[in-house]
């Protein structure tokens, strides 16, 4: 069997494991969660956590030193950033168009009888733009901050073109370390089938289905926005002549594991892999877009900021006036870019919203016990979104490189 479609089924028989458990035999859930479902599958989110950093790290340094030109750089990453937002704009359209459409908040009914959980924190938009450079590049390391990781990274590429002959022995070291991570990578995946069906089933068995009831119209709202982007992504990508079911086919691992484990980053390994080997991206831009769209590109948090924040708004009867929508959109896309690729990110990254929009952070108390729900989706999105912009540069780049005296060709 193919690992995607172990995943698969997995995912699948997770999912009727954990509502059997939920629904027949609740007494048992605490104590098969505690001891075998979390372990395991906690153990299985640090064990493919441990290959992130080494790969991002080193991916960046040795797709980055593969492109000679330094004026390609730039224009990839331009490219790829007009990518994002463009994308990034639709998601949070298609978010706000169904919260408008359905009205999830007001179909709430009675706040007050939510089983409220504290508001998290989140953080300011200055302070995260600040705290992208490490002040200890050893800090941002061992803390895994993605985005201080490939900040290191480009100081280090850049020292190493200045050092010319006398970087090599390290840039020898860094293309060893990296053809041991993607290994080590390699056998962790063999172990992501038994870890998506214990972080899957754990969550269905210990969901409690009377907050979910309450709260349908916002997971079935949340759930079909996303729906719809995955669909507008399959037409871009057919528009633009990338085949949307080899894209599909040679992701469905990546896809498999963000939805089981809720978290980018943890697809990020195998996403590069995929990318690579299945799907033929050229090495330069997987290397170096799959990690930057892992740190950046949220099209999930833009659909669950946008629909959460009209949500809310629904829920305490606030008048939308244009300023609010502006507001809305506006924070939206940039909270995107600073929601980190971990499960319950985006719940955090609510109140930075809510607040710049003037709405009351007790919306976010009212989700927060079914914010995994829909975390998976959303995460399958985020990095649906991620692979599909990786897809669209590389495309981007093939059909710059075969028009003659184009931009592309002169300085590829
Ligand atoms: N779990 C999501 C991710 O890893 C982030 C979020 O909470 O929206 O991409």
């Amino acid at each position: 069997m193919k690992l995607s479609t172990k995943i698969t089924v997995s995912l699948v028989l997770g999912i009727f494991f954990g509502a059997i458990l939920n629904g027949f035999f609740p007494s048992a859930v605490p104590a098969l969660d505690q001891y075998v479902l979390s372990p395991v599958g906690k153990g299985f989110l640090r064990i493919i956590q441990f290959v992130v950093v080494p790969i991002v790290f080193t991916s960046l340094i040795v797709g980055f030193l593969s492109i000679k030109n330094t004026e390609k750089v730039g224009r990839l990453t331009w490219k790829l950033l007009t990518l994002y937002i463009f994308t990034n704009i639709i998601a949070l359209l298609i978010g706000m168009a169904t919260a408008s459409v359905l009205k999830p908040g007001a179909a709430v009914g009675d706040v007050g009888k939510l089983s409220a959980q504290e508001a998290p924190e989140g953080q300011g938009i200055l302070d995260w733009l600040i705290s992208i450079i490490p002040s200890n590049p050893f800090e941002a390391f061992s803390t895994g901050n993605l985005l201080q990781i490939i900040f290191t990274a480009i100081l280090i590429i850049i020292g190493l073109r200045l050092a010319g002959d006398k970087g090599k022995p390290f840039l020898s070291f860094i293309e060893s370390f990296h053809h041991i991570i993607e290994k080590i990578t390699g056998v962790i995946l063999k172990l992501s089938p038994i870890g998506v069906f214990a972080l899957i089933s754990s969550v269905i068995a210990t969901q409690g289905f009377g907050l979910v009831q309450k709260l349908i119209m916002y997971i079935l709202g949340l759930v079909l926005a996303i729906g719809i982007m995955l669909a507008a992504y399959s037409l871009i990508l057919f528009v633009c002549k990338v085949s949307p079911a080899r894209f599909w086919k040679s992701f469905s691992p990546t896809f498999g594991i963000a939805f089981g484990t809720a978290s980018s980053n943890a697809a990020l390994p195998v996403a590069i892999e995929n990318a690579q080997r299945h799907f033929k991206m050229k090495d330069e831009i997987a290397s170096f877009a799959i990690p930057l769209g892992t740190a950046l590109k949220r099209d999930g948090a833009c659909i669950l900021q946008g629909f959460n924040a009209l949500f809310v708004a629904q829920l305490f009867d606030v008048k939308l006036t244009p300023l609010l929508i502006a507001t809305i959109m506006i924070s939206s896309i940039v909270v995107s870019f600073s929601t980190a690729g971990v499960p319950g990110a985006g719940i955090i990254m609510m109140s930075t919203v809510l607040t710049a929009a003037n709405l009351p952070l007790e919306g976010i108390a009212i989700v927060a016990g079914i914010d995994r729900l829909t975390d998976g989706f959303r995460t399958l999105l985020n990095v649906f979104g991620n692979t599909a912009n990786a897809a669209l540069l590389d495309q981007w780049e093939r059909k710059a490189a075969t028009k003659p005296f184009s931009k592309g060709k002169m300085t590829a």
